[in-house]
């Protein structure tokens, strides 16, 4: 581990992802287990969104992300994207997201900092992280480099994100998320029912549907796995430093959202007005 750590903070990875989340940390908000009210004139949070396969963090992550203006960062999408490019590590990574595993925490670290560093050369500033850190190795490496603001970790039951996993499609042309599922669960031991619609596409998207080739069952409850494994120490991890604010996720995105926005001290006015722009 400690060689691990080594190889790391000497890799020229760590040096680029250092430059890039240190210079997004110019104007940042100090650590706080409360979620910060945002001035709106200096949004530049550096905030994680955590959270089992198919729970939402890229839906509410990229909503929040036009609220605050800061870019939301998906490292799911950044292993696509390698994964369908020609490049030299896409039959390598076909091989390991279709098996449910974690793609090594140099690779991902390489595929952030790049990502980083183009966004910093276009004047981006702050984040939302989505699917990193997901190891313990990966927060101690973000820590190391800079200071997060703040973890939102999203909660579901494991049912409904075997249903929500399974009914995910996204538009071959523009890239956007949808779900066909439609959701209805029985709360047990005391937990309110789960009413979720479906998320149809509009008309010219209908026809050009895919399926993530790790969305079947058995991939899914692989990753259920991966995650209890490997992931769920890091909620532990931000826990201890208290900044693992707790959001279970009541119903589909009308409902959640506003009550989300609540809970991170967003007002949801100003939600609108962004997402008008
Ligand atoms: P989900 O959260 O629905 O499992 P993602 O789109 O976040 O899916 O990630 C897809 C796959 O990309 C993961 O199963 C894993 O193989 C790889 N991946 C994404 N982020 C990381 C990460 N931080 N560390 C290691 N592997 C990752």
């Amino acid at each position: 581990m400690a060689a691990m750590t080594r190889l790391f903070r000497s890799s020229s990875a760590v040096f680029s992802i250092r430059r890039s989340l240190s210079s997004a940390a110019a104007t940042e908000f100090k650590p706080q287990p409360s979620p910060p009210r945002v001035d709106p004139k200096a949004r530049n949070v550096q905030w994680v969104f955590l959270g089992c396969p198919g729970v939402g963090k890229g839906t509410y992550a990229s909503r929040l992300s036009v609220l605050l203006g800061v870019p939301h960062i998906a490292t799911g999408d950044l292993v696509r994207e390698e994964l369908n490019s020609s490049g030299p590590m896409s039959k390598q990574l076909e091989e390991i997201v279709n098996q449910g595993k974690l793609v090594s925490d140099e690779i991902i670290i390489n595929l952030l900092s790049k990502r980083l560093e183009s966004g910093e050369s276009k004047g981006e500033s702050g984040f939302i992280l989505d699917g990193f850190p997901r190891t313990v190795r990966q927060a101690e490496i973000l820590n190391d480099v800079t200071d997060i603001d703040l973890v939102v970790n999203l909660k579901l039951p494991e049912q409904v994100l075997i249903d929500k996993c399974l009914g995910r499609r996204i538009c071959s042309q523009c890239g956007k998320n949808f779900n066909v599922a439609t959701i209805d669960v029985k709360g047990e031991n005391g937990n309110p029912d789960i009413y979720m619609d479906p998320l149809l596409p509009p008309p010219h998207c209908a026809s050009k549907l895919i399926t993530r080739s790790d969305d079947t069952e058995s991939i899914v409850k692989q990753r259920l796995a991966v995650y209890t494994e490997k992931s769920q120490p890091v909620e532990d991890f931000y826990r201890r430093q208290g900044k693992l604010l707790e959001f279970v996720i009541p119903g589909g995105i009308p409902e959640s959202l506003p009550k989300l926005l609540e809970a991170l001290n967003l007002d949801e006015n100003e939600e609108k007005q962004s997402a008008t722009v």
